[in-house]
């Protein structure tokens, strides 16, 4: 006799053989989110925005190709540290990647070097020159305001381009990790490498982790199974529902990306579904869906995190 599961079941249920964890491959990620960031510009209104993205994934590739040697594994104390405390291996604020500095200053060198600065818009560039002036001690201090959310106004044109600078360094970190290395006790609600909130979550198709919803970590880029029943910023398995744009922008469908709201932390979250769109990448496609987040301003929910290439929400109060 048929019947109808129950969140608790259904988690059962879901207890079979698919990765809880996958870990980022830093060789193609940044090469397929600048495709993807390439083909979603394609007559989107942020068109030109979308573009500078994937020249900065694409200056974001290289710098991490450059980065052959692995990174230095967790050392024993941390592993302890991590284990007793369910806490993530590599707290972002706490674990800044060695050299991530050289990093950053790559990156602008790389975004300087095209001719005529192809794809940097002209309101970005004196401030790239800034950030290249800057000295270690104020790109670390800038680095803690914004992984702590806590930007100031000056900060938010150079605040992604930090971001992208810290997401090569975590990445290659995440990457060099062995997986039984990750405490599996830290709440699901932010990633186990690094703690960072995901940025959005995406429905993967294809393969062991076909069919699963993964949140994916906006810094690192670590993905990490959570049941669709769940909220993925508070864990209620109450009212949680979907909302889409009425409308594509640019060339992909409205289906592809939709609002997963809570009535119980009343936030949001987007959800990338692979199965609507197979190149569909959650950081690319959450940028490019803007008019969801417009519309969803006008409801009672708020945006549950932020996308750490566009710094906008974050800016403290005077
Ligand atoms: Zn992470
Ligand atoms: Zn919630």
């Amino acid at each position: 006799m048929q019947r109808i599961l129950q969140p608790g079941e259904i988690e059962s249920l879901d207890r079979v053989d698919f990765p809880r964890l996958r870990l980022p491959e830093p060789a193609t990620l940044f090469q397929e989110r600048a495709a993807r960031l390439l083909q979603l510009a394609e007559g989107h209104p942020i068109a030109e925005y979308l573009r500078f993205a994937a020249r900065l994934a694409q200056a974001q590739q290289r710098q991490a190709a450059r980065l052959s040697a692995p990174a230095a594994p967790a050392d024993e104390e941390r592993l302890r540290r991590a284990r007793e405390h369910g806490m993530p291996l590599w707290p972002a604020r706490e674990a800044l990647p060695p050299q991530w500095c050289e990093t950053l200053r790559a990156l602008l060198a790389d975004l300087a070097s095209a001719p005529d600065h192809a794809g940097v818009p002209a309101a970005l560039r004196a401030e790239l020159e800034r950030l290249a002036g800057a000295d270690d001690a104020a790109l670390g201090a800038l680095a803690q305001r914004a992984l702590g959310g806590r930007l100031r106004r000056e900060d938010l044109a150079g605040a992604p381009i930090v971001m992208a600078a810290l997401q090569v360094g975590f990445a290659n970190r995440a990457a060099a990790t062995r997986e039984r290395e990750v405490p599996a006790d830290v709440p699901p609600t932010v990633c186990p490498l690094c703690g960072s909130e995901p940025v959005a979550s995406v429905l993967r198709i294809g393969g062991a982790a076909g069919g699963h919803r993964y949140l994916h970590c906006g810094l690192c880029a670590s993905e990490w199974h959570l049941v669709r029943v769940k909220c993925s910023h508070c864990e209620s398995t109450e009212g949680v529902r979907y909302q889409g744009a009425e409308r594509a922008e640019g060339p992909v469908s409205a289906q592809t990306v939709l609002a997963e709201t809570c009535d119980h932390c009343h936030t949001y979250r987007k959800l990338v579904n692979q199965d609507k769109d197979p190149l569909a990448e959650p950081l690319a496609d959450d940028l490019a869906s803007l008019t969801l987040d417009l519309l969803m301003a006008e409801t009672a929910y708020a945006r549950a995190s932020a996308n750490p290439l566009l710094a906008l929400a974050e800016v403290q109060a005077p």
